[in-house]
């Protein structure tokens, strides 16, 4: 992480060995999750709760680690009502009292320089959507510290969230040529316009890994979750620069 300052990575550290002695490790597919790959799972994970706590991620304790993208068959009720088998591709999945499932490429991708997609981070997503369901189902409201306005972080999310899914309709309605060009364009990744959950775990990615792109485009968005994380990734980048 960017302009982390060497007491914070003490700190981040001692938070992940921490993390390490609390959650079990598994792999699928014949896949070794080795010692490395834990750390730098958890170095991840571990920077949601610097200024949190390990609490925050009490409740469960298993990472499964797939090698890659991974497609499960999954049954979804469409809004008439009507069930269809799904295949999609995932790159991570939390549930809700479970598992953390993650696919290590795209985890990888994120640590390499000439991989990594701006923004994109696997790990801070899942991980956000965690920190969501300590409150229930993932919705985009986790729950909130005492002096911060649930009022206010449900005006302010839903505000954006609105005006996302705006700029992501029209971006999709554009000439075919022109789409993934707009899409690319956007301040988060364009996932974030899929519900309420969704949009909280982008914008917690965006938050830590390209708030210089977050923050002037949503900037109450930047300060509610500089409130929640307790942490300024803006002015670490500062510091880095
Ligand atoms: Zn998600």
């Amino acid at each position: 992480m960017r302009g982390v300052r060497s007491d914070e990575n003490d700190r981040l550290h001692a938070l992940s060995e921490r993390f390490l002695a609390a959650k079990q490790f598994s792999g699928t597919h014949g896949l070794d999750v080795s010692e490395r790959m834990q750390v730098e799972i958890a170095a991840q994970a571990c920077i949601l709760v610097l200024e949190l706590g390990l609490a925050w991620y009490e409740g469960w304790s298993e990472i499964i680690v797939y090698p890659s993208q991974f497609a499960p068959e999954r049954e979804v009720v469409d809004e008439a009502g009507v069930v269809h088998l799904t295949h999609d591709a995932m790159a991570g999945e939390a549930w809700l009292g479970g598992p953390v499932i993650l696919s290590y490429e795209d985890v990888a991708m994120t640590a390499d320089e000439e991989m990594r997609v701006a923004g994109y981070n696997v790990v801070i997503h899942e991980f956000a959507h965690k920190l969501d369901m300590r409150s229930g189902d993932p919705n985009g409201f986790p729950p909130l510290h005492a002096g911060m306005n649930s009022g206010e972080w449900k005006r302010v999310f839903s505000g954006a969230f609105e005006d996302f899914t705006k700029r992501v309709e029209a971006a999709e309605s554009l000439p075919r040529r022109k789409v993934q060009a707009a899409l690319d364009a956007l301040p988060i990744d364009p996932y974030g316009a899929e519900s309420a959950g969704e949009f909280f775990a982008v914008a917690s990615e965006a938050f830590f890994e390209t708030p210089e792109l977050l923050a002037p485009a949503y900037p109450d968005v930047y300060a509610q979750l500089a409130l929640f994380y307790r942490q300024d990734p803006l002015a670490r980048l500062a510091r880095s620069t």
